[in-house]
């Protein structure tokens, strides 16, 4: 009897350990992903530098780390 209790005791500790181990490794993983999200998305509305206009990040265009509205922004903010 002491010797099935010892081992369901074992099974046991196994598998909390197990859980326990496995749960920081996911939130390891997940942390990558929640420094994703400081970034911009695609919907993400930003104000134009050049002229103020605000536009989605997939409407505009990137130039050095910068978003610009449009093309015309972007060659007068480079003048
Ligand atoms: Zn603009």
């Amino acid at each position: 009897m002491i010797m099935k209790l010892l081992l369901i005791i074992g099974v046991i500790s196994f598998v909390y350990f197990f859980f326990i181990k496995k749960k920081p490794a996911i939130e390891t993983k997940e942390s990558p992903k929640t420094k994703k999200k400081e970034k911009l998305q695609g919907t993400d509305m930003i104000e134009c530098p050049s002229c103020g206009i605000f536009f989605e990040v997939d409407d505009g265009i990137l130039s050095g780390n910068t978003y610009y509205c449009s093309s015309e922004c972007v060659s007068k903010a480079h003048l």
